[in-house]
Order: C-alpha cells, then sequence, then structure tokens
C-alpha cells in the first residue's frame, strides 16, 4: 500500500499547481471503486480555469455532450491527464481539506469502519 506519512515529498510540488491556470490544486480523494490505483490526487477545481472552460465547448461541439475535463496530477507516478466531469460540482464532494488526513476525511464522509 501507499505511505501516507511523508505525503508532502511525494511527486514535484510545483506540478501540484495546475499548468493551465496556476492556481493551486486541491487534493482529490480517488474512491478505490473508480481504480485510480492511488489514495488521492490533485485536481484544478477552479471553474474558470482555461483547460476546464475550454473542454465544455469541445465536448458540446464535437459530440454534442454536456461534459468536460478538469486538470489532474498523480504525485504516485509524476503524472498529469484529465479527469471528466458532468458539472461544476462534480467531484466536489471528494476534495480532502488541506489539515485533513485520508482517515480525517472518510471519517466526515462516514464511510469509515
Ligand atoms: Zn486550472
Amino acid at each position: 500500500m501507499f505511505e501516507l506519512k511523508d505525503d508532502k515529498t511525494l511527486g514535484d510540488p510545483a506540478l501540484r499547481s495546475c499548468p493551465h491556470c496556476s492556481d493551486k490544486m486541491l487534493k482529490w480523494y480517488t474512491k478505490p471503486e473508480m481504480s485510480w490505483g492511488t489514495p488521492y490526487q490533485y485536481v484544478c477545481f477552479n471553474d474558470e480555469c482555461d483547460y476546464y472552460v475550454r473542454h465544455w465547448e469541445h465536448f458540446q461541439t464535437n459530440y454534442n455532450k454536456r461534459a468536460s475535463v478538469r486538470h489532474r496530477y498523480n504525485p504516485f507516478e509524476d503524472s498529469s491527464g484529465p479527469v471528466p466531469v458532468w458539472s461544476d460540482d462534480a467531484l466536489r464532494p471528494d476534495i480532502i481539506g488541506d489539515d485533513e488526513t485520508i482517515d480525517d476525511f472518510l471519517r466526515r464522509r462516514g464511510s469509515l469502519k
């Protein structure tokens, strides 16, 4: 399993800012059933982010679909890419607070045994 204690040193801290809007990305809990293979990743939740705004138009124009993607950074593999969303609020319930551990987060969500 992942070593979570020292997670501040994981990956490149410089990459935790969105390359599209330079906003600080937020820690996002990756549900086990989504098979990301990570406990969390970083996601840009800026609704004005160029990348995010541009993809609403892209999916609407090319697929007539209401969807977009947010920029995502995986500190465990030092890789980044898109995460699909279907509304401004999607994924937001899975944001882990700055000073919150995964356990704190899960307890807050009421899903820890
Ligand atoms: Zn951004």
